[in-house]
């Protein structure tokens, strides 16, 4: 079973994670796996162009390798988060060396966001980094970007269901660029007709 809309029940067993924004008149639109080198520089443009600014959970690895373009998202006005260093599993992942990566990924930028790759991580390391200070964000509505059993109409037939309030999950990276590229000018066009405004995770 696919859900574009987090049922309410996943999100309250997990009730101590931000899964909606504060402004029922906005959504919030976020870009996970970033810095890309071609299709981040494209979704600058694009935002600029739009004027909208998102939010991007970057892994701390693409940060490094590239720097400019990392730069480029917090000159344009967006908020960043972090995403790890390696986009570990939680599940997979000793605990210890899952908050190093963490550690490794906020020397690198300046942040209190953070969403676990996959939106998986045991207890105990959500326990750990409620500790270091860090909010924990989810998202109510997935473009499933990644997915490539799902065509862009599903997409953008599926963006009807974004009300006010949603954290909207899309992707910034190889796997999702052709999808991500095809529908969100037209689940952005739904949602301005939806006289929603887009605001960045705070
Ligand atoms: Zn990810």
């Amino acid at each position: 079973m696919r859900f574009f809309r987090v049922p309410y029940l996943i999100q309250s067993l997990f009730w101590n994670r931000k899964w909606t924004g504060k402004d029922p008149s906005s959504v919030y639109l976020t870009f996970d796996d970033g810095p890309d080198e071609t299709v981040t520089p494209w979704l600058l443009e694009f935002l600029n162009k739009e004027n909208i600014q998102a939010t991007f959970f970057c892994i701390g690895s693409q940060v490094e390798k590239y720097p400019a373009i990392y730069k480029k998202m917090k000159q344009f006005g967006h908020m960043v988060g972090n995403h790890t260093y390696n986009h570990e599993k939680g599940s997979r992942t000793d605990n210890e060396e899952y908050l190093k990566s963490i550690k490794k990924t906020d020397d690198l930028m300046n942040t209190i966001l953070f969403r676990p790759p996959y939106g998986r991580l045991t207890r105990e390391q959500e326990r750990q980094v409620t500790r270091m200070g860090k909010k924990t964000v989810m998202w109510t509505w997935n473009a499933h970007d990644y997915d490539r059993t799902i065509d862009e109409e599903t997409i953008v037939k599926k963006a009807a269901l974004i009300k006010g309030g949603d954290i909207l999950l899309f992707h910034n990276s190889k796997k999702s660029a052709k999808l991500m590229m095809a529908c969100l000018p037209k689940v952005i066009g739904i949602i301005k007709e939806k006289n929603l405004i887009f605001k960045t995770v705070a």
